[in-house]
This record gives structure tokens, sequence and C-alpha cells, in this order.
């Protein structure tokens, strides 16, 4: 079955090294630690911002497998948002199975 991988919408996460305007230029990122715990596992703090300005990152995996759009270690939602919860970047579109 061929999937399409989904887009981070936006991401509040403004000190986050691949950040700009609120919005993601990684390629893509990795979401999840525990299986109900959605964080983002690509955040890091840089004083420099990196990325690709003109690409709109994309979720490459999720862990979090607890979600109900996590289908095989992979997100189905047709996009996400990225913002703090709990003092964590998280993914705020997590819904609990
Ligand atoms: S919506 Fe669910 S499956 Fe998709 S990235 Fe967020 S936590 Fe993972």
């Amino acid at each position: 079955m061929a999937m399409k991988m989904p887009k981070v919408m936006d991401c509040s996460v403004a000190d986050c090294a691949y950040n700009t305007n609120k919005a993601c230029h990684a390629m893509a990122i990795t979401i999840g630690e525990d299986p109900d715990e959605p964080v983002c596992d690509t955040f890091f703090e840089s004083s420099t911002h990196g990325g690709v300005k003109e690409v709109t990152a994309g979720v490459g995996a999720c862990k979090s497998y607890e979600c109900s759009y996590n289908e095989d270690y992979e997100c189905t939602a047709s996009n996400i948002h990225v913002g703090m919860k709990e003092d964590q970047p998280d993914c705020l579109t997590f819904e609990r199975r």
C-alpha cells in the first residue's frame, strides 16, 4: 500500500535548530520515545538554525504506538502539529487509542 508521508503543518518550538517562523525545516522528523509519550526526537537546541529552507518536514517515523494514527510505527495522519506540552516538544495531534 502506498503511504503518503504526513507533514509537520506547524511547530511552535522556536528554539529548535530546525525551526524558522513556526515551520520545521528538517527533511523528516521522528516522534516518540515511549508508546504514549509523543515527544519530538529530532528537536535539539542550537544558536544556529539549519535544515532545508524550501522543505516542510515530514514525519519519517513514529514510535508512539499508543496513538490511534499509528500503524506499524508509522503515522497515518494527513498532517501533524508540534508544540510544547508539559515542558517538552510534543506531537499535539497524538490521540490515545
Ligand atoms: S499523530 Fe500519532 S502517529 Fe502521528 S506522529 Fe503524532 S503521535 Fe505519532
